[in-house]
């Protein structure tokens, strides 16, 4: 089917889904397998070793492709993995300009991993996009962000930002985790890399570990390829399914997260205990109307701080929430609450932090999609 012909909706169910040749099974076989019987040396039908080539792989990747507007899909064992492999276009000497809110995760692969290779990370506020022009040099090929940021939710400008990444001909990456393609499409504009911990909400089900890359460009589609092949980074069949079918219902998933996420943002914003509350819906983010021209929504996504400004304070809330569970990662059907200074932003340097914003008492929360009253009476008799 040529499905950019319609709407993300449709697209999430059936693209590059199409009845199973052999059988007619309308959802994508589980091919459990690790190779294929070719009639002789190089007669085979397009699959020669599950390394390189899988046909449950196939079809998310074609899915994820075009969910995202792109022409070209990767899968990858996890989103660290798929993040590991754009890392690998670079060189020593290469120099990549890093927004300075970021998945913690993605801090240590650069600072502790790519850096001794010799590749050198500048992270900076993004806040306005202009700023990003002064840190590029002769040696910058990267610009890499992710909006919005983990866990403060700033907002960047991916349309500007890849008009510098233009004018200097740098591959602009953006990590697309937190929106989803429900909320944002960063090939349209204009980055050359959409990057996805599918393990959040294409997964939507905290049941698969899974990363993608969506390009368009066939040059740097050819040498990602090459990358995932050589280094062997891929997912498994099943998890390739469970993304699969993980993605068929992002759109009724996220439209259920923005109307509670909504619902929460105003409710914590009311309470007196509740220091700041920070979520792109709001007019007073400080990026609301970059948020509300290249977002669709505002999704589930919400960090807010105490009055009382301390680590034991937001343990405390944490420790007393019954639906919202303590737990790392986020946007699964269920709601999650963290604490990034103790738990996913723990290996950055408190100093460097707190500087960006990220305070002892925030806390995260992944608001699901239960009953947003339900949610509310937790959240209530957590702060108290
Ligand atoms: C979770 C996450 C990652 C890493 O993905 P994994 O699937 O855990 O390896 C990268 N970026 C963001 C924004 C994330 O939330």
């Amino acid at each position: 089917m040529n499905s950019n012909n319609y709407k993300l909706e449709t697209k999430l169910i059936h693209a590059g889904v199409e009845p199973d040749p052999t059988t007619g099974a309308i959802m994508t076989p589980i091919y459990q397998t690790s190779t294929y019987v070719q009639a002789a040396p190089g007669d085979h039908k397009g699959y020669e070793y599950a390394r390189t080539q899988n046909p449950t792989r196939t079809v998310l990747q074609n899915a994820l492709a075009a969910i995202e507007n792109g022409k070209y899909g990767l899968s990858f064992g996890s989103g660290m993995a798929a993040t590991d492999a754009v890392m690998k276009l670079l060189v020593p000497g290469d120099e990549v300009i890093v927004s300075n809110d970021l998945y913690g995760g993605t801090y240590r692969i650069m600072t502790k991993v790519f850096a001794t290779y010799g590749i050198k990370f500048h992270f900076i506020s993004m806040h306005n996009a202009a700023d990003i022009e002064q840190y590029v040099n002769a040696n910058t090929k990267m610009l890499w962000i992710e909006t919005p940021t983990n866990p403060l939710l700033n907002v960047i400008d991916i349309a500007a930002s890849a008009e510098i990444a233009r004018r200097h001909k740098l591959l602009l990456v953006v990590d697309n985790t937190f929106a989803s393609p429900y909320l944002q499409t960063p090939l349209d504009l204009g980055a050359d890399i959409v990057l996805h911990s599918a393990t959040k909400y294409l997964g939507g089900h905290s049941d698969v570990v899974h990363g993608a890359l969506v390009v368009n460009d066939s040059a740097l589609e050819e040498k990602l390829r090459f990358i995932q092949n050589s280094c062997g980074a891929v997912p498994g069949p099943h998890d390739c399914w469970l993304v699969l079918r993980g993605i068929k219902t992002l759109h009724v998933r996220m439209q259920r997260h923005c109307e509670n996420g909504e619902a929460i943002a105003r409710y914590l914003r009311s309470h007196p205990k509740v220091g700041k509350v920070i979520w792109t819906g709001f007019e007073d983010h400080p990026n609301h109307d970059i948020a509300k021209k290249q977002m669709r929504g505002f999704g589930g996504m919400i960090s807010f701080t105490l009055k009382d400004d301390n680590i034991d304070a937001a343990i405390s809330v944490l420790s007393k929430t019954k639906l919202f569970s303590l737990a790392e990662s986020l946007g699964g059907v269920e709601s999650l609450i963290g604490h990034p200074a103790t738990m996913t932003h723990a290996s950055i340097p408190r100093e460097d932090r707190v500087k960006n914003g990220l305070v002892d008492s925030l806390i995260r929360l992944s608001v699901g999609i239960e009953d947003k009253d339900d949610l509310i009476e937790d959240l209530r008799q957590a702060i108290g």
